[in-house]
């Protein structure tokens, strides 16, 4: 990453909402629900599967997670209707969490419920450090009051997620296992990243020791490699795990990944929220960022200026 490009993924927060929004639309399907239905649909043609996301985070107010619960029994009943491969993530503070555990926990019930009464699957997706406890706290809860449509994130950045992966292990749990976005303080976390791939792998091997399906979520093709390669070891079939990657990321890869024969799954967000994500997206695309800081010291901020 050039200086340049560091200094710019610094300041991205203060570039104008419409630069992020041209350049990070290749991350997201759309604003609609029709949007990222017509999305999945081109992925299931290409033979791979689908995880769709309600944008919507740090919520805050009632009603509004409220909504976003109704907007995730919508895509359900939209996967159901165009009989797409696709099942869903959510992020707890969409559903509430940063206002009340209790109502998160009914929030999340009713998607869960929503989502069995379809045959289809919940994945919690993990947010930053501050969340980790209440979340694999409300996903203990589900599970063992018989919920088993429903399935977590593990980030390898994190210390603590090996001892996570060990203290879920007697619920054989579904996970998507990532680098983890939020960075975090090195008290908390592996900073160096070399440590983060080290621990993915140290955290993929217990997983799959304790025969849990794991949701591989990377695009580092090194960290790719070296799971297929634990994978193949343990003589697993197509069907025991899967790949993950997010919209808009190596697309001639996951072509490659489907022709050889795995299990991939695209991550799909939608929705009016696309700011949070996208900033995401673009700080983790150093290239990306210093294209908008060209572009936004010309053409893109021409209009806005005086
Ligand atoms: C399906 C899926 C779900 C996820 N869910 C969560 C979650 O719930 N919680 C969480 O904290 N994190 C989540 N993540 C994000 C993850 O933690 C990483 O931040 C992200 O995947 C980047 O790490 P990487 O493993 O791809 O490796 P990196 O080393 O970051 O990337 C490897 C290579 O991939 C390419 N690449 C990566 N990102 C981009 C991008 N935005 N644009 C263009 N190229 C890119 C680049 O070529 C880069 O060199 C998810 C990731 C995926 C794929």
């Amino acid at each position: 990453m050039s200086l340049f490009d560091r200094a710019i993924v610094r300041v991205l927060p203060a570039v104008p909402k419409q630069a992020v929004q041209l350049f990070s639309s290749r991350y997201i399907a759309g604003s609609t629900l029709a949007a990222a239905v017509e999305v999945v649909r081109d992925l299931n043609a290409g033979g791979k599967l689908a995880t769709v996301d309600v944008l919507g985070e740090e919520i805050t107010r009632e009603e509004e997670t409220r909504a976003i619960a109704q907007s995730y029994r919508d895509v359900f009943a939209a996967i159901d209707k165009a009989a797409l491969d696709s099942n869903v993530s959510v992020k707890l503070t969409a559903l509430g969490l940063g206002l009340s555990y209790d109502l998160c926990r009914e929030n999340l019930l009713d998607v869960v419920r929503t989502a069995a009464g379809y045959g289809n699957f919940v994945r919690i997706d993990m947010e930053d450090a501050t969340t980790t406890d209440a979340t694999l706290r409300l996903y203990r809860e589900l599970r063992e009051d018989g919920h088993e449509n429903l399935g977590v994130v593990l980030q390898a950045r994190l210390r603590r997620t090996l001892e996570d992966v060990r203290s879920l292990a007697d619920l054989r749990p579904s996970v998507r296992l990532c680098k983890g976005i939020y960075l975090e303080p090195a008290a908390i976390a592996f900073t160096d990243y070399e440590a983060v791939r080290a621990n993915f792998l140290r955290c993929l091997d217990e997983l799959l020791d304790a025969e849990c399906y794991v949701g591989v979520a990377t695009h580092d093709e090194w960290l790719i490699g070296e799971s297929l390669a634990r994978i193949s070891r343990r003589g697993l079939g197509t069907a025991d795990y899967e790949l993950q990657m997010l919209l808009g990321v190596r697309e001639e890869r996951r072509d490659e990944l489907v022709a050889e024969g795995h299990r991939l799954r695209v991550y799909v967000p939608f929705g009016e929220q696309w700011y949070a994500y996208s900033l995401r997206r673009l700080q983790e695309n150093p290239a990306m960022a210093g294209t908008i800081a060209r572009a936004t010291a010309g053409r893109v901020l021409r209009p806005l200026r005086p």
